[in-house]
């Protein structure tokens, strides 16, 4: 009966989650050179399939041209959105019974981010990145579970920009009126106080995209700009009634393109730039340090550090599950950030990663 599939599949989906829970898990995306790009040598030499990539220095000779990094895994050149999307699929459906957990897009500017987040293309559904398809599949699934959970999702749109939280989703004055709901009845979640609203198909969330999207622009002095120096977090929360026993079930989901990580040429750097950098420094380095807590699982864990850290504080940690996508720009000219986006990486997942492997 339906009945007994579901519960079998739920009883899958427990599995992966219990294979999941607490665990950072680090990924590694190549982006590929790009069209009317000359295709010049590659700084990435090898990809191996347990999760290693090794970085070629042409500049240097022997031993020290090429280093190794490893991460859970590392995807080549040719993966699909499809391939990406398959593998963060446990933790995003995890969020239906109740877990909360955090995806990050990590690297520099132009390396991919918002290519694995939202894709390059929201009309063509093959290229869609995480956050549609996420939504798309708890849509799906929530329907499936109809006789036996009855769940209401409902989205947040903010960016981070300056230490300062903005909310993308307060009315624009377009033809779409927005169900702003009040977030008290969020309650039980430490939720950034942003307007939230209902939605119940994807093309709801494309909507809110939208309007996210220009929301973005408005506030923006050079709109190019202002995106690579902001975070932006979207936030999918899900309440769940079982229908029999009443019980109810929060999930909450944080889907984040982290603003570029690129150094700033200290020289260059003056005025709001400088302050910008600053703010980009401080908090991506306060996330790893909350990260590395996380996994090494010490008694303190700095969240108050930044206002990112703050607002996601409850999904990080605890049963909750972490995510991050770090992305490499392939080009001898990103080589140095590369290796300290690697370094970072590295830094994230190393101790998670060794202490899984003793376990084994
Ligand atoms: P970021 O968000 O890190 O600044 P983008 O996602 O905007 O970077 O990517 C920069 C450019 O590279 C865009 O033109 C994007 O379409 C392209 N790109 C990024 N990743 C891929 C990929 N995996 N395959 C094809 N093109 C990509």
């Amino acid at each position: 009966s339906s009945y007994h599939k579901i519960l079998e599949e739920n009883r899958v989906l427990y599995n992966q989650v219990q294979d999941l829970k607490g665990a950072i898990r680090v990924y590694c995306r190549v982006r590929p050179f790009l069209p009317g790009q000359p295709n010049g040598q590659s700084t990435v030499d090898y990809i191996g399939e347990n999760g290693n990539i090794m970085i070629f220095n042409p500049l240097k000779r022997g031993k020290d041209a090429r280093r190794v990094f490893s991460f859970n895994k590392v995807y080549g050149t040719n993966v699909t959105q499809e391939q990406i999307y398959a593998d963060t699929q446990p933790l995003i459906r995890s969020v239906l019974d109740g877990f909360n957990g955090c995806i990050f897009a990590y690297g520099q500017t132009g390396s991919g981010k918002t290519y694995t987040m939202s894709g390059p293309d929201l009309t063509s559904e093959e290229t869609w990145g995480v956050n549609y398809r996420a939504l798309r599949d708890l849509f799906q699934l929530s329907k499936a579970r109809a006789d036996i959970v009855k769940y209401e999702v409902g989205v947040q749109m903010i960016e981070i920009y300056n230490e300062k939280v903005r909310d993308l989703l307060v009315s624009d004055g377009s033809n779409r009126r927005l169900d702003i709901r009040n977030n008290s009845q969020l309650n039980g979640l430490n939720v950034p106080d942003a307007s939230w609203v209902p939605v119940t198909c994807t093309q709801d969330v494309l909507d809110l995209m939208r309007i996210g999207q220009k929301n973005r622009a408005v506030g923006a002095t050079a709109l190019n700009e202002r995106s690579s120096r902001s975070h932006s977090v979207l936030t999918v929360h899900v309440l769940g009634k079982e229908l029999v026993s009443n019980a109810i079930l929060r999930g909450c989901l944080h889907l984040v393109d982290l603003a570029g990580s690129e150094r700033v040429d200290k020289s260059e750097a003056v005025g709001e730039r400088l302050k910008e950098a600053q703010h980009i420094n401080r908090s991506l380095s306060a996330l790893g340090d909350v990260i590395s807590a996380l996994a090494q699982k010490s008694t303190h864990i700095p969240y108050r550090n930044s206002k990112l850290t703050q607002v996601l504080q409850d999904s990080l940690g605890g049963q909750a599950k972490t995510l991050m996508f770090v992305h490499i720009n392939p080009e001898l000219n990103a080589l140095g950030e590369t290796i300290s986006t690697l370094k970072f990486a590295e830094r994230v997942a190393s101790i998670e990663l060794g202490a899984a492997r003793s376990n084994k």
